[in-house]
């Protein structure tokens, strides 16, 4: 508690727990008749706040296949954006967790920038 920004002070702890972020993803969403999709398929650290979007967009792409009857290439078009998010959040954890000054000082100054100027604040919601 005490690297938490701002002034807190921690007057009773309720529970304490180690909270473990595996970054996995399946080698195939298919085989045979079963296909995977959302945390089944890929997990990624939750920065970069994209877990729950890839597994909508998968259902999403699951469903038009299946209406199209081109559910062969579920996995071509899927396993690739999983990853894309894995490579993207595992990089912003090691930003965000760097003891590296330089990176520290750069992160929060790039932060900073981004929460300031609305232009790239819609630039960067627009990536994810
Ligand atoms: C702290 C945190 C913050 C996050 N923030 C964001 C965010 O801002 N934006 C975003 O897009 N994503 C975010 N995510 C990721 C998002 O929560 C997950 O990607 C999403 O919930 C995955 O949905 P899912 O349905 O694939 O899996 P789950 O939500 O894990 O659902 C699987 C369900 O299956 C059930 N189940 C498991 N085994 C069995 C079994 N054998 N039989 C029956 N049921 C079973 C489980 O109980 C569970 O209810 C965050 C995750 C965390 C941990």
């Amino acid at each position: 508690m005490a690297h938490l920004p701002g002034n807190y002070r921690v007057s009773q702890v309720l529970r304490t727990d180690r909270f473990h972020i595996p970054a996995k993803q399946a080698s195939r969403y298919q085989t045979a008749g079963v296909f995977l999709g959302g945390d089944a398929a890929h997990v990624h650290s939750p920065l970069g706040a994209r877990g729950m979007n890839l597994g909508i967009e998968d259902a999403a792409s699951f469903a038009r296949r299946f209406g199209d009857g081109m559910l062969a290439g579920y996995t071509d078009e899927r396993r690739p954006a999983g990853h894309r998010w894995i490579e993207l959040s595992e990089r912003i954890l090691s930003t965000v967790q760097s003891t590296n000054r330089f990176i520290q000082t750069f992160r929060n100054l790039a932060m900073r920038t981004i929460g300031a100027v609305p232009a790239l604040q819609r630039q960067s919601a627009s990536r994810a």
